[in-house]
């Protein structure tokens, strides 16, 4: 990978050092170009001729995503989050008093209150499976809890708040064994590292892409198998997802184009479609090598930082590192760092709010790299935090 010249095509990085790729990456100029030309083209032509001008590069979108997730282009549909995509497919799913759904400790927030919402409102029963002792989820604890009342397995890939990878393709052994669907949240996974949907097993997958994608905000995905699909009845019922066959009856739309809406901003899907292509040009496993690399030197850096305590937990772990810095405020930590110029984020507990609860965890300091940053990146962090560490101690 040409490292100068990815960092010349992405305009932050000669002003930022970033290292908020977790929250949203840096856009490349092919990105930002594919939008403002999609704009200006809208401006030019009017919005719906200049969809159907770029129709073909539409679809692209569509087939790039699904060659991203190893899917197929029909499984793929697209909304304005991955909250949303997640949404679309977990509320297609019925549950009945009794029911049993089982999530991790690392749940995302949104899905996480969903999830208790949905199981208040149905009387479904909500299970978090314990995590193991080195902080993944316990894929024995996971094997023993399917049973004929389970309905479905939802889990975060890797969690909004740490650097853990949780063991999904063990996970979706237990569930194809079992025959339970499983609902993958791979926001944080989809463009760090590669995500294959068949070599993980899972049945439904959202992602988002402004964050390790790099693409624009205000756009994500879903991808549906197949075979899934008639387990699902979408909530809501579109002029683009379904037709009205003229009595009291309507046909879905193919696929998973079912569950979307009509308005989508046309600048975000080619925005996402550039960022796609992107990751699918320089490949997924080179960036997931590079980003993880990064993420472990500056975990390591931080370790032996007196009063510095690392906070990710699992076996497995990514780009996303999270501390605490002696008893400052994780706020202040990164008001500091953005004076020098460097991009990190603070953690909430209720991002996380099953494994914030059981770890008693306050706000943390979120450094999540990428395959741009330099090594020279990660260290000067470093080298800022011990010395706010050592001045409080
Ligand atoms: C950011 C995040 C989400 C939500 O993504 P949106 O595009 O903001 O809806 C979901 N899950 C995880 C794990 C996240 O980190």
């Amino acid at each position: 990978m040409d490292i100068e010249a990815l960092r010349a095509d992405t305009p932050g990085c000669a002003h930022r050092v970033h290292l908020n790729n977790a929250g949203a990456g840096l856009l490349s100029r092919r990105t930002l170009r594919a939008m403002t030309d999609h704009l200006e083209l809208e401006a030019a032509l009017g919005g719906y001729e200049a969809e159907a001008r770029e129709a073909e590069r539409f679809d692209a979108v569509y087939t790039d995503l699904a060659a991203l997730v190893g899917g197929r282009p029909g499984e793929v549909a697209l909304f304005d989050s991955a909250t949303r995509a997640w949404g679309a497919a977990f509320s297609a799913m019925h549950f009945a008093p009794g029911d049993r759904i089982l999530t991790g400790r690392a749940e995302y927030g949104s899905n996480a209150l969903s999830l208790l919402h949905t199981a208040r409102r149905t009387g479904a029963e909500l299970v978090v499976v314990p995590d193991d002792e080195s902080g993944q989820v316990d894929t024995a604890a996971l094997a023993g809890l399917v049973d004929e009342r389970t309905r479905l397995v939802a889990l975060s890939h890797v969690p909004s708040s740490g650097g853990l990878v949780n063991p999904v393709a063990e996970v979706g052994r237990i569930t194809r064994a079992a025959g339970v669907p499983f609902l993958l949240d791979a926001t944080q996974s989809v463009g760090q590292f590669p995500v294959d949907v068949t070599r993980i097993g899972c049945d439904m997958l959202c992602g988002t892409g402004r964050k390790f994608l790099r693409g624009p905000r205000g756009i994500g995905f879903l991808w549906v198998r197949t075979e899934a699909l008639d387990l699902l009845e979408p909530p809501l019922a579109t002029l683009k997802g379904a037709t009205w066959d003229g009595g009291g009856g309507l046909t879905w739309s193919e696929g998973a184009r079912r569950f979307e809406t009509w308005e989508i901003s046309g600048a975000n899907v080619l925005g996402l479609g550039a960022a796609v292509r992107q990751a699918l040009e320089l490949g997924v496993d080179r960036i997931g090598r590079r980003a993880a690399a990064l993420g472990a030197r500056l975990r390591d850096r931080l370790a032996e930082v007196p009063g510095v305590a690392v906070r990710d937990l699992g076996r497995e772990r990514c780009a996303i590192v999270t501390c605490t810095v002696g008893a400052l405020p994780a706020a202040e930590v990164a008001a500091a760092l953005a004076r020098h110029g460097v991009n990190v984020s603070v953690t909430a507990p209720d991002h996380t709010p099953f494994d914030a609860q059981r770890r008693a965890l306050p706000p943390l300091v979120r450094f999540s790299p990428h395959y741009y940053t330099t090594g020279d990146e990660v260290d000067r962090p470093v080298d800022l935090v011990a010395a706010l560490a050592r001045r409080t101690a």
